[in-house]
């Protein structure tokens, strides 16, 4: 919760949202003038506050103010624009094909606002993944709890701050706080759910959602692979990976989190990871001021952990300095069996090599695990592609470049199975804000025609 000003009374979680409700139900979120007047001024609050926002992610990640622009800053500000310039058509009734007896019947669907909405952000993008799904619930007329992460504290710290100075303070609030506050919080009845995290949170997120009956969204994480095969332009594709990987030390849930190829390709791809890494971080990655921190202690030694487990052999990288929270790109190869850096999600700058003797094989190493959260394959051969596009399922999937896919707000963004259930992003991040009300308004006409279906059901009746 947000500490109180001297003098003021600290308000509880159920005041908020009852406070927030009333906000609801006096209809001020349903205008679209209100809806596009809260997006414009979110959009101020970040172009207002760009260089505080690049400073606070740099104290909670060590993020390069490029990756903050780009992931954090840009990409929120590119949903924004979409939003408000597609907002009225989305909010437009949809009209249905209707069948002789509603001929003269108004069919339509109305989307609309599900009340009061809360949002639970992590820390990886602290702001990026609390302000897309903002966007979505303003744009679809809902009132909003924002609680974001308290691991990237200063990033939390800066959003409690300006939120309530850019947005209707009777509409969107920040509730602050951890795993305890956030399960206090939970406790309170919400029209929807929509939290980002891990698969083990999301448990105790559906299960206090269940009390209620509270429909959820869940964006999750997984073991994201990169299935390289056939002919491929292996410099471009070291490039793309090391990007993809190495972008925010791995702290990505899209991030590649395993690589499945032939020794060939292996044997080909490890000394151009090499060489890449060198390229765009020196001979000394640790100087660099172009790669992250690992968020926090415990995710330090959960990492340095799967280090010492593997049975793989550390080809690339491997140095770590507590103190630092750093972590060299690292590649690990000759991985045996049922190899530590497997059984979970790695979130991290580790990444595992491992070889298959097929294409077939490869799919059917990823068909074997939960459904992942995006699956990537790199090949010059399209027939390659679309074997692997049409054998396997994931949330979302992408060719020849990893993480992109999910910068485009026409495509849907979400897991599927144990990914996440529900999408975001342009229009699927309204649709999954709004209720489908499908609606029929009739008059009095074809009422002989009506007559049909009502009681005695004669034989006659039957026969039609
Ligand atoms: P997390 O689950 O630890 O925390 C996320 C949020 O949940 C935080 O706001 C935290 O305060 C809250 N929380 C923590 N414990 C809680 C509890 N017991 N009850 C209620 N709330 C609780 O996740 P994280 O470590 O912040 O994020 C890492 C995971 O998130 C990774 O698995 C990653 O793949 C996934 N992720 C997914 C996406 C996506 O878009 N699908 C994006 C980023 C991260």
């Amino acid at each position: 919760m947000s500490a109180p000003a001297a003098g003021e009374k600290m308000e509880s979680h159920s005041q908020m949202v009852e406070r927030l409700r009333a906000a609801f139900r006096s209809g001020v979120t349903v205008p679209e003038e209100f809806r596009r007047t809260q997006l414009t001024s979110l959009m101020s609050l970040i172009k207002d506050n760009e260089d505080q926002i690049s400073k606070v992610l740099h104290q909670d990640l060590a993020k390069p103010k490029f990756e903050a622009i780009l992931s954090e800053i840009e990409i929120v500000l590119n949903e924004l624009h979409y939003a408000i310039s597609n907002l009225a058509r989305w909010m437009q009734p949809e009209y249905v094909s209707k069948s002789l007896a509603t001929k003269l019947d108004d069919c339509f669907i109305r989307r609309e606002p599900l009340g009061v909405v809360l949002i639970i952000g992590p820390w990886n993008y602290p702001l990026q993944l609390l302000i897309l799904p903002l966007v979505s619930a303003i744009a679809a007329g809902n009132c909003v709890v924002i609680k974001p992460s308290e691991v990237s504290s200063a990033t939390e710290s800066l959003v409690a701050e300006l939120i309530p100075k850019y947005l209707s303070q009777d509409c969107y609030t920040v509730a602050r706080g951890g795993a305890e506050e956030t399960k206090a919080l939970l406790e309170n009845r919400f029209d929807h759910i929509f939290y980002t995290g891990s698969q083990a949170v999301a448990r105790s997120i559906v299960q206090a959602a269940s009390i209620h009956l509270t429909p959820v969204t869940l964006e999750l994480g997984g073991k994201c692979p990169c299935l390289i095969y056939g002919k491929i332009n292996i410099a471009a594709a070291a490039r793309r990976l090391v990007w993809a990987k190495y972008f925010n030390v791995g702290q990505s849930c899209v991030a590649p989190d395993y690589v499945l190829c032939t020794k060939a390709a292996r044997d080909a791809l490890v000394p151009a990871l090499r060489e890449v890494l060198e390229e765009f971080y020196g001979k000394e990655p640790k100087e660099s001021p172009d790669l992250s921190r690992i968020v926090s202690d415990r995710h330090w030694t959960r990492l340095m952990e799967l280090l010492k487990k593997t049975s793989g052999k550390v080809v690339v990288g491997g140095e770590a300095d507590q103190e630092d929270k750093y972590i060299a790109p690292t590649v690990v190869v000759d991985l045996q069996g049922d190899d530590a850096l497997m059984a979970h999600e790695i979130f991290g700058p580790i990444l595992p090599i491992l070889t298959v003797e097929s294409l077939e094989e490869g799919i059917d190493f990823i068909n074997g695990k939960e459904k992942p959260l995006a699956l990537y394959v790199f090949s010059d051969e399209s027939s390659v592609v679309k074997t692997v596009m049409e054998n396997t399922s994931s949330g979302g999937f992408c060719s020849n470049d990893a993480i992109i896919h999910m910068t485009l707000p026409g495509l849907p963004f979400g897991g599927v199975g144990m990914s996440g259930w529900g999408s975001y992003h342009g229009r699927w991040g309204f649709e999954e804000f709004s209720h489908r009300r499908g609606c029929m308004l009739r008059g009095w006409a074809l009422e002989r025609l009506n007559g049909l279906r009502y009681p005695p059901y004669s034989s006659e009746k039957l026969k039609w």
